[in-house]
């Protein structure tokens, strides 16, 4: 018998957002909802099944 567990990788909200930080001012994210909002320059991050999407977009000034 081959039972190997797959160990799976899972994340916690608290964890990802202990070790994401903002790709643009690297500051603290933190969570609201399905979105990851930086606490430094407020952009919001969505976060898509579970996965954050962290691409910085052109900001609209
Ligand atoms: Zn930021």
């Amino acid at each position: 018998m081959t039972g190997k567990k797959k160990n799976k990788i899972t994340f916690s909200h608290h964890d990802l957002s202990k070790i994401l930080a903002c790709p643009s001012c690297h500051g603290t994210l933190s969570f609201s909802r399905n979105l990851l909002v930086c606490s430094q320059c407020k952009i919001k991050y969505p976060i898509k099944d579970g996965v954050p999407i962290m691409l910085v977009k052109e900001s609209k000034y």
